[in-house]
């Protein structure tokens, strides 16, 4: 049986400002309190408009550099870090107040909002959330890049990077993430990018708020950057991205995560794997054991 966890929110609201990666321009963020069975909602603090977007799987419209949330016409974007944030910190309902279409980047990492949420503090909610417990191996495969679940006591990673950089031909690691290693080991972990193409990306208009400030930068043969958090932070970044991606399942998991050269567009399918395989609330462990099956998505896209 998994443990079931309380439901929990903020106890105040929580103001929050950075710029957006991408339009570079100042971004208020308002975290404000939600009762249970809420979710994780986006909402504009514009009255002009007026639309909420849910946290959910099915409302990821666009994980191409980063994860956009949508409703068709209305989007939010580069949800991950503040999601990562929320999970970590047990967070199961709260709106997010906005006054742009992009989550602020603050400091590349997810640090800056989990220090917010502990300063306010959280409360217990009616209602409990279940993990989902991988009964039987679950992956996704793009060529060389692949995503896999594999059952086991614990949520834990193991994730490798290979890019063609002299400081990222292969970098790798294995956390368990429970709520302290994550604090611990990943979640000021930052962004990182290559300066040419953050450069090419300023020239089309992207990525403007980009900076050593808010991400590992890399030039072709070493970092921009005078300090790293860790040494191998690039890969550290890379498990946020799947904690936080994985969050907008809205429960947490409990199994072994293995990832190559995977991102954004892999976690989601991922996820959906998952899902696909919960029946009510939990997934019928008789049925599993007695009929074992295994599941293999081909994606046709090309991830980062
Ligand atoms: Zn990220």
């Amino acid at each position: 049986m998994n443990k079931e966890m309380t439901r929990k929110t903020i106890k105040n609201d929580i103001v929050v400002k950075g710029i957006g990666l991408h339009s570079g321009k100042q971004v208020h963020l308002r975290l404000i309190p939600a009762g249970e069975n809420t979710g994780i909602v986006f909402i504009p603090n514009n009255k002009k408009k007026n639309f909420s977007i849910q946290s959910s799987l099915e409302n990821v419209v666009d994980t191409s550099n980063a994860v956009t949330l949508g409703d068709g016409v209305n989007t939010i974007q580069t949800v991950e870090h503040l999601m990562a944030a929320i999970a970590t910190t047990g967070i199961t309902d709260l709106l997010v107040e906005i006054d742009s279409i992009e989550i602020p980047i603050m400091d590349g990492s997810a640090l800056p909002f989990v220090q917010a949420i502990e300063q306010t503090g959280t409360i217990d909610l009616n209602g409990i959330v279940e993990p989902i417990t991988i009964q039987n191996p679950l992956w996704v495969v793009d060529g060389d890049k692949y995503l896999v679940a594999l059952p086991a006591n614990e949520f834990k990673a193991t994730y490798s990077i290979h890019f063609d950089h002299p400081l990222l031909r292969g970098q790798s690691i294995t956390l368990s993430l429970s709520k302290e290693n994550i604090l611990k080991e990943v979640i000021s972990a930052r962004t990182f990018g290559f300066l040419k193409d953050v450069e090419a990306l300023q020239a089309r208009g992207l990525a403007l708020g980009g900076s050593p400030d808010n991400a590992v930068v890399l030039t072709d043969t070493g970092y921009v950057n005078q300090d790293l958090r860790f040494e191998d932070e690039c890969v550290r970044h890379k498990v946020l991205d799947l904690i936080g991606d994985l969050a907008i399942m809205g429960r947490p998991v409990k199994g072994h995560i293995i990832a190559s050269k995977a991102g954004h567009t892999m976690d989601i399918s991922l996820g959906k794997l998952i899902m696909s395989t919960v029946t009510g609330n939990e997934i019928s462990k008789f049925k599993s054991r007695r009929f074992p099956f295994f599941q293999k998505r081909e994606l046709s896209r090309n991830i980062n």
